[in-house]
């Protein structure tokens, strides 16, 4: 796996390079957002915010915008990065300096793996009782229709993209409601006691206190 170090500071970016090399990645760098930029053909991005040339958050963005790379964004404590700012600009995960080499190792290989497992969009998706026919926007439970109204099928075959994840609340009022939601984010949850309601057990969507919601398979 090629991963690209976007670091000014020679005293972190060196030893971090070191490590990740002994962890088995393939190391490159970048010192500044240009070089960042001129890099392509990488597997994973660790992008420290505090650049001499460019503001780390519009480069994250730009970032996103050009490729679904996972980014993990590196910030100094003083950054006072809120988390929902750092995934609205499109990062997967963060770090927050000084941080171990295990930390950020086991962090690169889960962000990968969620990154991988994605899995392909299907017609009819079956999660144990459940069936979600994106193309009919239909769900049956145990083979019985499931009225739902347009919202709470997004919201349910948003969570079900990825079975098991933890689907931020701010990522998802952003991909299900709209790309800029300003709005009560009281509206999730009265869509989630919804969907809670018309499938007919609570269990199937599990809240994540303070990060959001995942979807788990019933049988
Ligand atoms: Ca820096």
């Amino acid at each position: 796996m090629r991963v690209l170090i976007v670091e000014d500071d020679d005293s972190i970016a060196e030893p971090l390079g070191q490590g990740l090399a002994r962890e088995g990645f393939e190391v490159t760098r970048a010192a500044t957002g240009a070089e960042a930029l001129a890099t392509d053909d990488v597997d994973f991005v660790l992008l420290d915010l505090g650049l001499p040339d460019t503001d780390g958050r519009d480069l994250c963005r730009e970032l996103r915008q050009r490729s679904d790379v996972p980014i993990i964004v590196v910030t100094a404590r003083s950054d006072e990065m809120d988390r929902v700012v750092l995934l609205e600009l499109g990062a997967d995960d963060y770090v927050v300096k000084p941080f171990g080499l295990r930390e950020l190792v086991a962090r690169i290989r889960a962000v990968s793996r969620r990154a991988q497992t994605a899995p392909e969009p299907t017609p009819v998706q079956r999660l144990g009782r459940l069936e979600i026919d994106r193309r009919a926007h239909r769900v049956r439970l145990a083979g019985r229709d499931v009225e739902l109204t347009p919202k709470e099928f997004d919201l349910l075959a948003h969570l079900a993209s990825d079975p098991g994840a933890v689907f931020h609340r701010q990522r998802i009022l952003e991909e299900v409601w709209d790309a800029h939601w300003y709005g009560p984010t009281k509206t999730l949850d009265v869509h989630v006691a919804s969907l809670r309601k018309k499938l007919g057990d609570p269990a199937w969507i599990e809240t994540v206190r303070g990060v959001g919601f995942r979807l788990v398979e019933l049988r």
